[in-house]
């Protein structure tokens, strides 16, 4: 290229040569911009998209991630569900080495110190507690107490008796998960008290798994595990994530007609939207339904509500909140969530009333929640 600027600066000195010689470089000049122009198009601005569904805590994680062109989508994908499995193994009550599994395995009152790699599970337990204070105890880890003696998958349930639910929901108290920030330990100070994090881990994990996404240059996606989700930026046709509320009475899959939010837009898509559904995981025997989330109060299943969906900037917190909602009911949960300017709920009652807080029926910008429109 250096070649051609010294003829031309030569050529243009000697006049008419130069004109000709001029309108032949034109061409030329012009395919240099377009090939600059189209390289730099495909270097940083084009995106490509990638999509996995993988298992984890027994749910289906379903990844779809929007990425310059430089960024590997799958590669990012696999990544991101390493991050996720890492945190899993901290939480799952059910895998024997899990921090969870550990300290409910311990005599009452040992401390369990809390290594390097299980830090989170000190926000995570925080976060709980947070909740269970906000919202009375109707969100209480500690329900695992109770939640031991029963089993909610319909090909092996298991409906404990009266005097089980009787002696061990006396066990349910929040209070017991001791935590010293200055030792790093985690003990339980109650007799046979147990924890489970159902209530709250996914949204942990999907929050891991935006924050890791942002990290690597992620320009939009959307981290759905089994109904805890979160999308930020839009789908690479520019268009909003859109996410319908399930309907708590019909196949999975089936959108309650005109209830749908949308997550998303160019300027301000970045939220969670979170379901607690009673019809997640339950059974039914002798012609009841028994169901997952445990009111604290009783050691049953609590009843009133078919599921809760929360919108905030945080799966973790979303999650936990939607649990405690639930269990609080449409009187106290919706008033909670009314109370709460991070967040936004609506929620389904048992006879299939929608109830919305007014930041939705309002349309926050950004969200669209339509009831009984056609789409
Ligand atoms: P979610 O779908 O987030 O409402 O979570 C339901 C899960 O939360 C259950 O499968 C339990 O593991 C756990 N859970 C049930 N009842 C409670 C409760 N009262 N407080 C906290 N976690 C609970
Ligand atoms: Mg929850």
């Amino acid at each position: 290229m250096g070649k051609w600027v010294l003829r031309m600066n030569k050529q243009s000195a000697t006049g008419k040569s130069s004109r000709s010689n001029q309108r032949a470089l034109r061409p030329i000049g012009l395919l240099i911009i377009l090939a600059t122009a189209y390289a730099v198009y495909h270097l940083n601005f084009k995106q490509s998209v990638g999509h996995d569904l993988f298992e984890l805590m027994g749910t289906v994680v379903d990844i779809k991630v929007v990425v310059p062109n430089y960024v590997d989508a799958e590669e990012l994908i696999a990544e991101t569900r390493s991050e996720m499995e890492k945190v899993v193994d901290v939480m799952n009550a059910y895998n024997p080495e899990s921090f969870v599994a550990r300290l409910n395995d311990l005599p009452t009152s040992t401390p369990l110190k809390v290594e390097a790699d299980e830090a989170i599970i000190l926000d995570v337990l925080e976060k709980s507690r947070e909740v269970s204070e906000l919202s009375d105890g109707a969100f209480d880890i500690t329900f695992a107490s109770v939640g031991r003696y029963w089993r909610f998958d319909p090909s092996d349930p298991r409906l404990p008796s009266d005097e089980e639910i009787e002696r061990a929901k006396n066990r349910i108290d929040y209070r017991q998960v001791v935590i010293d920030k200055e030792e790093g330990t985690v003990m339980l100070s109650g007799e046979e008290t147990r924890i489970d994090l159902g209530g709250i881990a996914k949204g942990t994990v999907v929050d891991v798994a935006i924050r890791f996404l942002k990290r690597h240059g992620a320009e939009g996606a959307l981290v759905n595990a089994g109904g805890d989700m979160y999308g930020f930026g839009t789908k690479a046709d520019g268009q909003s994530w859109t996410v319908g509320l399930q309907h708590p009475r019909k196949p999975t899959g089936t959108v309650i007609p005109g209830v749908y939010i949308r997550v998303g837009g160019r300027e301000v898509g970045d939220f969670a939207v979170v379901t607690s559904g009673d019809y997640e995981r339950s059974f039914v025997h002798e012609g009841t339904r028994y169901h997952h989330i445990i009111d604290p109060r009783t050691g049953l299943p609590s009843s009133g509500v078919s599921s809760v969906t929360v919108i905030s900037r945080s799966a973790e917190w979303a999650d936990a909140m939607a649990t405690a909602i639930f269990v609080m009911g449409a009187e106290e949960g919706m008033a909670l969530a009314e109370n709460r300017p991070e967040l936004e709920a609506v929620m389904i009652t048992d006879d299939l009333e929608v109830l919305a807080t007014s930041g939705l029926a309002d349309s926050v910008k950004g969200i669209e929640l339509k009831i009984g429109a056609s789409n």
